[in-house]
């Protein structure tokens, strides 16, 4: 039997092999698919890992704090899809075998095909606000820009990574700019890549930002309305949604590039969602 593993520290809270069994499971798949806890001091050490991994698992995901180093040891000594090159991370390596790997990133598809097939929101030609300029605003960024919104703005309150977040994008057919605070601009979608929702704080940047008519979408995912999500609700957002879906679908992404076959994802994002109550 195949054998895949998600990699990070911590690990415990991971989703994914709940997702991949149930992607097995609905396509008839056999594989075993596992949380694994890695403890590396530094790239080195990760990529001596890498190698132990590489011997035992067919792929393996990779999340926090590790997707950098993923990529600064792929792009070294492997291959990255154009995917990953853009989005500077790697969540998803195949061992095709001992001397060839592949490293992707498929969070940037997964928040867009959440937005765009599961609620439906349509982004081009919008105006959009992303909040926060760390790996998972970096990771989506490009597949956002491919959606052809008008613009994006990056908020963050560390200006000078949002500037060297959007650097290597200057030139695409959607405007961008960076800010550290909001004036009173009106957007057509919100995206929160802030880390805040975990400590249940508002990103700090939007004290003077509005959100009435707008799409509003968290990507930390939790049972009850993240404090982003219902500072939206109580600005008359048009739609909002955490990061749930986000989740899912970029596992489904991992899972057809291993197994070339697309499992169904809506079914998934309901049963997680009855796990999280
Ligand atoms: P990073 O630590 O790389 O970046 C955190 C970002 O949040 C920075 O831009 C930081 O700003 C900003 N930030 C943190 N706290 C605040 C605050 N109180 N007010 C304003 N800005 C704040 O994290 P990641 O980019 O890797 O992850 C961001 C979030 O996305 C995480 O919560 C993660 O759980 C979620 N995520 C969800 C996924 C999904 O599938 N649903 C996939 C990947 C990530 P500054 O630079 O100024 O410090």
């Amino acid at each position: 039997m195949l054998r895949y593993a998600v990699i990070g520290n911590p690990i415990t809270q991971s989703w994914s092999p709940f997702i991949h069994q149930q992607f097995s499971k609905q396509t008839d798949i056999a594989l075993s698919y596992e949380a694994v806890q890695v403890e590396a001091a530094n790239k080195s050490a990760f990529q001596t890992i890498l190698q132990q991994l590489s011997k035992k698992y067919a792929g393996i995901n990779i999340t926090l704090p590790y997707k950098r180093w993923a990529f600064e040891v792929l792009k070294t000594h492997h291959r990255l899809s154009d995917r990953a090159k853009d989005a500077g991370t790697v969540n998803c390596i195949t061992f095709a075998n001992a001397n060839v790997w592949l490293g992707d990133n498929t969070d940037g598809i997964g928040l867009v095909r959440d937005i765009s097939q599961n609620l439906g929101w349509h982004l081009q030609g919008c105006k959009i606000l992303m909040l926060g300029a760390g790996g998972a605003a970096q990771a989506v960024l490009p597949a956002m820009i491919e959606t052809n919104p008008i613009c994006i703005d990056v908020l963050n309150r560390d200006l000078s990574k949002a500037k060297a977040m959007i650097e290597p994008f200057k030139g695409a057919h959607c405007e961008m700019h960076c800010l550290d605070s909001c004036g009173k601009i009106s957007y057509d979608c919100i995206i929160n890549a802030t880390s805040a929702s975990l400590w249940k704080e508002l990103p700090s940047t939007i004290d003077t930002l509005h959100a009435e008519n707008t799409y509003c979408y968290d990507m930390v995912y939790s049972a009850s309305p993240t404090v982003f999500l219902q500072w939206a609700i109580s600005q008359h957002a048009k739609a909002t949604s955490d990061g749930l879906g986000m989740l899912v679908e970029q596992a489904a992404e991992s899972f057809y590039q291993w197994h070339a076959v697309m499992p169904d994802t809506k079914i998934v994002i309901e049963q997680l969602r009855n796990q999280l109550f």
